[in-house]
């Protein structure tokens, strides 16, 4: 065992663990990050970026859909899946090389393997124990096991990016963001898609209009949805699957090529040895303050998907590893501030989102003025002949303030970004209202989309 010293040791090398490496280097500490996959973890190489590949040729099949109405004439598409597949390969392809020659620059050592805790202030990888002023959980997320009899058939979101066959039916078992966003692809590439989510509402945590519109859409476009489940067991038959399940009192059954854990992601820390380390934890929930520090070792932070309490986003976390940085070079005073993060669920048309749903606005009994608009009558809709335009901006009744905006269609992916800039800067309805867009743009919409002063 060769025994090493570094003043900060990060597990897992992906946005979280990057987002580490500015702050304690800028600092002039030593620092190893220890990465057993692709440098860049899940977001390039197995979620966001080649997820939008697939979503922007979803994207042009929805345009064609509506190439009529702009008077052009077109023959049915075919896409060619495999060809698409490797498009999305060849756009990655190069990105963990990339970051490994910008880690060499900012003279981070990486080391290859797997690692886990020795002791509180030690992490092993292969026969390298490596001795550390401060250990960083940064080690991601990975599909929720759903304890169903034939869960092995499932395959993951890892799967669908890779398989270079497009199925003829899939089936999503969970309603979550993995499952609008390929369910739209295969959708729209001509696969027919189901989705079984046991809770009342697809995508729980979102607005509950919002989520009525983009159900609408995706039904629309073929989707089968069905909410309130209980699935029974997943079985095996000739390369094909079959999904039993109960739904408004009735035992059914759905057959398809492929079925998908959609039941969402957890924090990838339970081989992480946590009590070697004396990282406190429950069922893969690691306890930290409110500096995303170990409640019960205090040279071990957290960041990114491995916390289990914040939204799974990359830019969140990059956002909290850059905080756990600064937390280590300052002494622990940096706290996060979730409040004016925007997301966004990439079916085609997306649904987009930032701050408090009207329900959480509502439980919190602030007085609150809901603006909500169905915008397919406005000129601009009509203009890209959108197929659903709606918007919820939610604004303080006493201060002015963007409480929350949620869009489906309607440019709502870049607009969230102005309302999240607003929130997060104190900018008030008043002066978004005020403000002088570029003409026409869907952003000019936001005038309107605010009511009338
Ligand atoms: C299909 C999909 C689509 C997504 N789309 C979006 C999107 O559009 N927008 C968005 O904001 N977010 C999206 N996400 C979420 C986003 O990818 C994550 O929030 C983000 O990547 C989390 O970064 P992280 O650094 O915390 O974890 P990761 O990127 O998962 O990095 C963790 C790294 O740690 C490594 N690791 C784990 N354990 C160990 C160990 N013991 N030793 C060494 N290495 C270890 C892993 O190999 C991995 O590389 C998507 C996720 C998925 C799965």
């Amino acid at each position: 065992m060769t025994e090493e010293h570094f003043d900060v040791v990060i597990i897992g090398g992906g946005n979280a663990g990057i987002g580490v490496t500015g702050p304690v280097r800028r600092a002039g500490l030593s620092v190893a990050m220890i990465e057993a996959r692709d440098l860049g973890g899940t977001c390039p190489n197995r979620g966001c970026t080649p997820k939008k590949v697939l979503v922007a040729a979803g994207q042009a099949l929805h345009d064609i859909e509506r190439a009529a109405q702009h008077q052009i004439a077109v023959g049915e598409p075919k896409l060619d899946w495999a060809a698409l597949i490797a498009r999305e390969k060849n756009l990655i392809k190069d990105i963990p090389e990339n970051l490994a020659r910008a880690m060499a620059r900012r003279k981070v050592e990486v080391i290859r393997g797997y690692g886990s805790f020795a002791g509180p202030e030690t992490v092993r990888v292969g026969d390298r124990a490596l001795h550390a002023g401060h250990i960083v959980i940064a080690a991601g997320s990975k599909p929720r096991p759903l304890p169903i009899p034939g869960a092995e058939h499932m395959i993951t979101s890892d799967d669908m990016l890779s398989d270079d066959k497009r199925p003829q039916s899939v089936i999503f078992i969970g309603g979550g963001v993995i499952s609008l966003e390929f369910g739209h692809v295969y959708a729209r590439a001509g696969s027919s898609v189901t989705i079984l989510e046991a809770l009342p509402q697809l995508l729980p945590a979102m607005d509950t209009d919002a989520v009525a519109q983009l159900q609408a859409e995706s039904e629309r476009i073929g989707l089968q949805i069905k909410t309130g489940v209980r699935i029974g067991r997943i079985e095996a038959s000739a390369g094909r699957f079959r999904v039993i399940f109960t739904h408004e009192g009735k035992e059914k059954a759905a057959e398809a090529d492929r079925v998908v854990n959609g039941g969402g992601r957890i924090a990838d820390v339970d081989a992480l040895n946590l009590s070697a380390g004396q990282v406190d934890h429950d069922n893969g929930r690691i306890a930290t303050d409110s500096y995303l520090r170990s409640a019960s070792n205090p040279r071990v932070f957290v960041c990114g998907d491995a916390v289990a309490t914040s939204p799974q986003l990359s830019p969140i976390a990059t956002y909290e590893g850059d905080l756990v940085g600064r937390n280590i070079v300052d002494g622990a005073k940096h706290s996060p501030d979730y409040t004016s993060i925007a997301t966004a669920v990439y079916a085609v048309p997306a649904l987009a989102a930032v701050g408090l749903t009207e329900a959480a606005v509502k439980a919190k009994g602030v007085a609150a003025d809901v603006h909500v608009n169905d915008m397919r009558d406005w000129f601009s809709a009509r203009t890209y002949a959108e197929t659903v335009a709606w918007s919820k901006v939610i604004v303080d009744r006493g201060s002015d303030q963007i409480l929350g905006a949620h869009f489906v269609g309607h440019a709502g992916h870049e607009l969230v970004n102005i309302f999240g800039l607003a929130m997060k800067f104190g900018i008030r309805a008043r002066e978004l209202r005020e403000h002088i867009y570029a003409y026409p743009t869907f952003a000019s919409d936001i005038r309107h989309m605010l009511g009338r002063a």
